[in-house]
C-alpha cells in the first residue's frame, strides 16, 4: 500500500507543478481549474479499481483477479500471489483430506467418527455395513439412537472405554462384532468395529474339542480305574484276575487310539502341504489295501477291487495310504458280515476318483453333513465296539483338503454307503511319466487301517 501512496502522491506532486505552470501562462483560474481537473481524474482512477476490488472480493473467485493500471497494477498483482497461494494451500489441504477419507475407507475394520455428543461425523464402508448405518442419512444423528444394543448404549454411556464391548451385529445372521471407543482430540471420539466372527467361532471350537477329548479319555479311564480298584481289594481267582486284565488291556489300547489319532491329526495340521513331486504309485497301493480289508474282514465280507490302470497321483503318499485305509477300514466295520465291500479307482487326465461302496447298516441323510466332525459318530456303541475313535473320516477329510481334493458321500440307511475322494487334474498323473524309481523313498503309513 505504500507503493499506492507514494505513487499518488507524485500524481498529485506532478499535478500541482504542471497547474502552476499553467497558473503562471494563463492566469491562476486556470492554474487553479487544471490542478482541480488533474485531481478528479485520479480519483476517478482510484474509486473504479476500488470498486474492482471490492466486486472481487464479495466473489473471490480464484483465477480470475482483476488487472489494474498504474499503481493499481502492483497491488493487484500483490493479490494475485497471496491468491494463487490460498488455492495451493487449500487443494494441498483437500487432497490430504481425500487420502485421509480413502485411508479411513480402505480399513478393514470399521471406523466411525463421533462428535462429542456421540452424533455421527463420518463413517467408512466396513462401519455401514457391521451397524447398519448409511453415512447419507445418519450423518449427525447420535449414535445411540442407530445402534440399539443394550450392551453397545450401555458402555457408550459408561465413558470407560479401556477394553472393547461384543455385540451381535444388527444385521448378519451370527456376525460378533468386537466395538471400541477411543477419545481423541477435542472430546471426539473414534469407534472401531472389527467381525470377529471366525474367533469366535474358533474359541468355540477349541473349548468343544478340549470337553470332548476330555469326555473320551475318562470313559477308558473310569473303567481302568474301576478295575485296578477291584484288583486291589478283592481276593480274585486267576481266571477272573485275566479277563480283568484282558478288559483294562482293551480300554488302554483304546486310550492309544484316540491320542494316535490326534497326534495324527496335530501332525497333519502342521505339516507343510503336500508336494507336487511325489508319486503316489496307485496301483500297488490298492493292491495292498485290498489285502489289509481282507485280513480285517477275516472272510466275512466279499471284498472286491475294480482299479483302472494308467494314472497316479501326486501327493504325500503316507496320508493317500492312511485316507484310504481310514475309508476301507469304516466300510468293513460298518458293514454286516456277508456283506461287500467294493473299492474303484477311476482317473483321467482331467480328475480322479478312489471310491469305497459298501452294503452296510448305511447312514441317515440328517448325519451326513457332520460325519467329518472330531469325534462326532452316528452310534457310539457301534463305533466304539469296532475300535472306532470317531476321529477317522476327520483325518481323511485334512488329507484330502491338503491334496485340494473333496470327499463325496452317499449313503442309504439299511443299504450301504459310498465314499468316494476326488482329486483334481494336477494331482493326477499318467503313470509312465516319471521313471521308475524317481519317485523317492516310500513313506511310512500315517494312521494304519483299524
Ligand atoms: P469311527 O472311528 O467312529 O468310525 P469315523 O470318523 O471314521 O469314526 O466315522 C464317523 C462315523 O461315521 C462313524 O461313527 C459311523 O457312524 C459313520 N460311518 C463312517 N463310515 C461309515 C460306513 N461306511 N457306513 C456307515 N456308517 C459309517
Amino acid at each position: 500500500m505504500d507503493h499506492l501512496l507514494l505513487r499518488t502522491l507524485i500524481a498529485v506532486a506532478l499535478f500541482a507543478a504542471a497547474a502552476v505552470l499553467i497558473g503562471l501562462s494563463f492566469g491562476a483560474t486556470a492554474g487553479w481549474v487544471s490542478f482541480s481537473v488533474g485531481v478528479l481524474l485520479l480519483l476517478f482512477h482510484h474509486i473504479r479499481h476500488v470498486d474492482r476490488l471490492v466486486r472481487w472480493l464479495q466473489n473471490p473467485t480464484p483465477g480470475r483477479v482483476p488487472d489494474g493500471r498504474g499503481a493499481w497494477d502492483h497491488v493487484f498483482a500483490v493479490l494475485h500471489r497471496y491468491e494463487r497461494l490460498q488455492t495451493r494451500q487449500h487443494q494441498q489441504l483437500a487432497r490430504t483430506l481425500a487420502r485421509f477419507r480413502q485411508a479411513g475407507r480402505a480399513h478393514p475394520d470399521g471406523v466411525v467418527i463421533l462428535d462429542a455428543d456421540n452424533r455421527i461425523e463420518w463413517c467408512n464402508d466396513t462401519a455401514e455395513s457391521h451397524l447398519d448405518l448409511n453415512i447419507e442419512t445418519d450423518a449427525g444423528q447420535p449414535v445411540t439412537n442407530l445402534v440399539r444394543q443394550p450392551e453397545f448404549v450401555a458402555y457408550v454411556e459408561s465413558r470407560d472405554y479401556a477394553h472393547p464391548v461384543e455385540l451381535r451385529a444388527p444385521r448378519g445372521a451370527g456376525v460378533v462384532l468386537s466395538v471400541q471407543i477411543i477419545p481423541y482430540g477435542d472430546a471426539q471420539k473414534l469407534l472401531l468395529s472389527r467381525d470377529i466372527t471366525r474367533l469366535e467361532k474358533l474359541e468355540t471350537m477349541r473349548r468343544d474339542f478340549i470337553a470332548n477329548v476330555s469326555h473320551e479319555l475318562r470313559t477308558p479311564l473310569t473303567v481302568l480305574s474301576g478295575f485296578l480298584e477291584t484288583i486291589k481289594e478283592l481276593k480274585l481267582d486267576p481266571k477272573r484276575s485275566r479277563d480283568y486284565l484282558n478288559l483294562m488291556a482293551e480300554q488302554s489300547k483304546r486310550m492309544e487310539r484316540i491320542v494316535d489319532d490326534l497326534l495324527t491329526l496335530s501332525t497333519l495340521e502342521s505339516a507343510p502341504g503336500p508336494s507336487l513331486d511325489e508319486r503316489v504309485r496307485v496301483a500297488p497301493l490298492l493292491d495292498r489295501l485290498r489285502a489289509e480289508a481282507e485280513a480285517l474282514s477275516g472272510g466275512k465280507h466279499k471284498v472286491v477291487l475294480d482299479a483302472e490302470a494308467g494314472f497316479d497321483l501326486l501327493g504325500a503318499e503316507n496320508e493317500i495310504a492312511s485316507a484310504f485305509g481310514n475309508l476301507m477300514s469304516n466300510a468293513i466295520r460298518y458293514t454286516p458280515a456277508g456283506g461287500e465291500v467294493r473299492l474303484t479307482w477311476r482317473a483321467s487326465a482331467n480328475e480322479a476318483e478312489f471310491a469305497v461302496q459298501d452294503t452296510g447298516i448305511g447312514i441317515a441323510p440328517e448325519h451326513i453333513p457332520r460325519l467329518t466332525e472330531r469325534f462326532y459318530r452316528v452310534d457310539r456303541g457301534r463305533s466304539r465296539e469296532t475300535g472306532g475313535t470317531g476321529l477317522g473320516l476327520a483325518i481323511v477329510k485334512h488329507i484330502l483338503t491338503r491334496h485340494q481334493a473333496t470327499l463325496d458321500i452317499a449313503s442309504e440307511p439299511g443299504k450301504g454307503s459310498r465314499f468316494a475322494a476326488r482329486f483334481p487334474a494336477r494331482r493326477v498323473v499318467p503313470v509312465t511319466t516319471i521313471p521308475e524309481g524317481a519317485a523317492g523313498p516310500r513313506a511310512s503309513t500315517l494312521r494304519s487301517a483299524s
